[in-house]
């Protein structure tokens, strides 16, 4: 992906200290037609807040923010990982349509990058301390506290901009209870083999079928690269899982069942054995909401005849702005779905599922 931004919001903060403004002034300096702008908060833009959505790609395209983290806590989870980590960044340069960070972030979802890496890193460190060793097995991993570190971004976007996501994994390369994981739909080797990560780092490969994926992972790495690039981690000492999300129900009758058990079959056909003996997966079926679909239409239409389905959609119990599939047919579903996952791929354990 060529990265040419042209415009860079720098939260004034920085400039307080030597480190931050060094790491910030080294990005700013690889886009030198992009003009500076000093902001107060990379959360108070008025520009991005009111946003046009008809721009949502030219912004993603031309817009980067560099903050500071404030608020440096760690969400107790107990899904993809025990803990969500602060974040290092926030908001993508790909553009999937179901993306929840979008729908957090009203007209405009640019990337930000925290420049603060150091007191993100620090403060995990600290909290795993406190915790102390993991004492019995959970779903999340069987040894290590698990700190997700990518919940609101795909840091394998990041590291085309900035050091942040090497940073962390060096970091928890050397924490005495902690393990990072982040999932992502990018596929960047080159930048993650430089690591030494001694299987303290779990990436997680989002996949879906391919032919899906055309229209509503845009701006991601083909499916085929991100299963292919599996092996590659692996040999590089991450352990490297795979999410089946977001599960979506598309077509007429078992179309969208035979596209995923023909994604399943590439897997098999790819993955090598060591890449197996290790795999284990998420799996989760699609939520949307009425406002990201009035975005999506300004945008990319085609996608969102995969996503809206008012017939079998409805509010979500705890959180009504939300669209989940209808609760007694999800069940049933994602009990079919994970049979026929056993079946093709026996070796990949579910870790997680909703
Ligand atoms: S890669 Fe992840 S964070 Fe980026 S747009 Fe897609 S779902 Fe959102």
């Amino acid at each position: 992906m060529r990265l040419d931004f042209k415009k860079i919001y720098l939260q004034q903060a920085i400039n307080e200290d030597l480190f931050w403004r060094t790491r910030a002034t080294d990005i700013i300096a690889r886009f030198p037609e992009a003009e500076v702008v000093p902001v107060k908060s990379h959360w108070q833009i008025d520009e991005l807040a009111g946003a046009d959505p008809a721009t949502w790609m030219q912004t993603k395209r031309d817009v980067l923010v560099l903050g500071i983290k404030s608020g440096l806590t760690h969400t107790l989870n107990g899904r993809s990982a025990n803990y969500i980590a602060a974040s290092s960044s926030n908001g993508c340069l790909s553009a999937c349509q179901y993306c929840y960070v979008a729908r957090r972030k009203g007209g405009a979802n640019p990337l930000t990058i925290f420049i603060n890496i150091e007191e993100v890193a620090g403060s995990i460190r600290r909290h795993q301390r406190k915790l102390g060793a993991k004492l019995a097995p959970d779903g999340c991993d069987a040894r290590f506290w698990t700190y997700d570190i990518g919940c609101n971004a795909d840091l394998s976007l990041d590291a085309m901009v900035c050091d942040n996501p090497g940073y962390l994994v060096r970091e928890f390369a050397t924490m005495e209870y902690a393990k990072a994981t982040f999932a992502t739909k990018t596929v960047n080797d080159d930048y993650w083999t430089q690591f030494e990560p001694r299987e303290r780092t779990r990436i997680r490969y989002s996949v879906m079928p391919n032919k899906l994926a055309r229209y509503v992972d845009i701006g991601t790495s083909p499916i085929s690269e991100r299963i292919a690039s599996v092996n590659k981690l692996v040999e590089a000492g991450y352990e490297v899982h795979l999410n089946f999300s977001p599960v979506i129900i598309y077509g007429e009758g078992d179309e969208w069942r035979e596209d995923w058990k023909e994604l399943w079959r590439e897997i098999d056909d790819t993955l090598t054995a060591k890449a197996k003996a290790q795999m284990q997966c998420e799996l989760f079926f699609l939520t949307h909401s009425q406002a990201l679909h009035d975005i999506n239409m300004q945008w990319n239409p085609k996608g969102e005849t995969y996503l809206w389905q008012p017939e079998i959609q409805v509010a979500k119990k705890s959180a009504p702005d939300l669209l989940v599939y209808e609760y007694e047919m999800r069940r049933g579903e994602l009990a079919r779905f994970e049979r026929e996952l056993a079946a093709h791929l026996p070796y990949c354990a579910v870790r997680y599922s909703f």
